[in-house]
């Protein structure tokens, strides 16, 4: 039987590597720009870049590839863009043999601020999806830019878990970390590159995170 814990994951940085997201907005879609429009291709990567700035992450529209397919009348499916590139989608080294063990302990959750027609993909090209219940996206399931409290209280509730039962990791210092720990879940800040100093809720990798889940005691002596 599984514990009562539920374990939330990030994709992008956290699951799976980001080159395929940056790919796909600074490479794919100025390429299709510069094909239309015949400009070169650091001219079309420029204006399209300037054109993301002006609407900016703080709005739906910034995540949302089919607005830019239409915005910038771009020749073809959005759908096939993403398709065309899905060789960039690469999970982590770790993530594999990590999720294989704790779904067996666990239910397993992705909670991503990425539009669901990129989490998606991701998930299916980097063979992971048979192992999470249920794959929220803030931006498409809930019209959040980020990860608001509001965002986990309402993944929460329809997970059936109180916040004191779930564990949330991920890359975003704030929104995987201080935002998911205000309201008293045990999160987990993945700092991959060792940015901030290390205290007990910093992991380097997934292993590290799932040895701390799996053996709570274990972590606290050998943190002291
Ligand atoms: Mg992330």
């Amino acid at each position: 039987m599984k514990g009562s814990k539920l374990i939330s994951f990030d994709l992008d940085s956290t699951l799976v590597d980001p080159t395929y997201t940056t790919f796909v907005w600074e490479i794919g879609i100025p390429r299709l720009y510069a094909g239309k429009y015949n400009t070169s291709l650091s001219e079309a990567t420029s204006l399209v870049k300037a054109e993301y700035q002006s609407i900016g992450d703080s709005a739906l529209e910034w995540y949302d590839i089919k607005y830019w397919f239409e915005y910038f009348k771009l020749p073809g499916r959005w759908e096939n863009l993403l398709e065309e590139h899905r060789d960039k989608i690469r999970p982590f080294p770790e993530v594999k043999e990590v999720i294989e063990d704790l779904v067996q302990h666990y239910e397993l959750i992705v909670t991503s601020n990425a539009a669901r027609e990129f989490v998606e993909v991701e998930i299916r090209e980097a063979e992971i999806e048979d192992y999470f219940v249920r794959i929220f996206s803030a931006t498409s399931d809930f019209r959040q830019v980020k990860k608001t409290p509001q965002v986990y209280e309402k993944i929460c509730n329809i997970m059936g878990t109180k916040p004191s039962n779930a564990v949330h990791v991920g890359d975003h210092y704030e929104f995987d970390y201080v935002v998911p720990r205000s309201l008293g879940i045990e999160a987990y800040y993945l700092d991959r590159d060792g940015r901030r100093p290390k205290d007990s809720y910093t992991v380097k990798d997934l292993t590290e995170f799932a040895n701390l889940i799996k053996n709570p005691k274990a972590s606290v002596d050998s943190c002291q």
